[in-house]
């Protein structure tokens, strides 16, 4: 158990982020949920959660686009609960498209929310973490951090990025008892993969059913999704006394993706 630390999970109203959020709920840490949806749903499922878990589940709608919301989230968070213990920087979107054609408001917008958002998590996170002289803070990568895929430009830049700021801030604090890790998955089954299946097979000029099984499993010498499960599990290990020294560490879980 992570007894009576704070968490805050963005991204937690669905997929990924919500599995984790969810992990560390069920190993007793409180936590903050993050990301957009229905409003009602969102209650639902935090209410569910803070029922299910005992601990203290509370909903923030930053948008993680914008700075001045991102530090209200953590600012925030420590005067509810006490203090900022756990960062998990999830949000996350995906868009597909050929360089020439890319917008420029989606490759804005995939760098504000899959890699500046983190940038303003950890900067106001830290602060407290080095008080407590106890902290961790997570990146959901992706496979993308450490490898490439064509059609995905700005996905890719941002997790790249994100590998570099990890490792950069990892040592910034590497003796204050804060560690940073980036989880990297391969694909996943959320609605972030479900939506570029059919973008996919319009850019490459192919079926659905050729994306998953020629395009997305082939990646994947496992043949095998990551599960969201799985993910919360290694969370829940990386904030544990056994994930003390791991720090500035790139963990895939992509079925032997990036061991080619
Ligand atoms: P998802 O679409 O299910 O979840 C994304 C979450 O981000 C949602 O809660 C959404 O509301 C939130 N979000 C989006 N824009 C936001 C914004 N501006 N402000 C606040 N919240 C916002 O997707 P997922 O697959 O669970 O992805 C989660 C993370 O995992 C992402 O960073 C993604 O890049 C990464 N990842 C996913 C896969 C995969 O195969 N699904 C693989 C590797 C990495």
């Amino acid at each position: 158990m992570i007894t009576d630390k704070v968490a805050i999970v963005t991204g937690s109203t669905s997929g990924i982020g919500q599995a984790m959020a969810r992990a560390l709920a069920e190993n007793g840490v409180h936590v903050v949920l993050n990301g957009f949806g229905d409003i009602d749903q969102i209650e639902q499922d935090r209410s569910a959660l803070e029922k299910e878990t005992g601990r203290t589940i509370l909903y923030h709608g930053a948008d993680m686009t914008r700075p001045e919301e991102i530090e209200d989230l953590v600012k925030s968070t420590a005067s509810k609960l006490g203090s900022v213990d756990i960062i998990v920087n999830n949000a996350g979107v995906q868009y597909v498209s050929k360089i020439e054609e890319f917008p420029t408001e989606k490759w804005d917008q995939i760098i504000a929310i899959n890699l500046s958002s983190a940038f303003h998590t950890i900067k106001h996170a830290v602060p407290y973490m080095r008080t407590n002289k106890w902290g961790r803070i997570i990146n959901l990568a992706s496979a993308h951090a450490l490898v490439a895929s064509p059609f995905k430009s700005a996905y890719v830049a941002a997790k790249h990025g994100i590998a570099g700021m990890t490792k950069s801030i990892a040592l910034e604090t590497a003796q204050d008892g804060i560690t940073v890790n980036a989880i990297c998955p391969g694909y996943v089954k959320t609605a972030l993969v479900e939506n570029q299946i059919g973008d996919t097979a319009k850019t490459r000029g192919i079926s659905e059913e050729d994306v998953i099984n020629n395009v997305i499993l082939a990646a994947q010498p496992s043949k095998q999704f990551t599960t969201v499960d799985q993910i919360g599990a290694l969370c829940v290990f990386l904030c544990s006394d056994a994930g003390a020294n791991i720090t500035g560490s790139m963990l895939p879980m992509d079925g032997g993706w990036t061991a080619q």
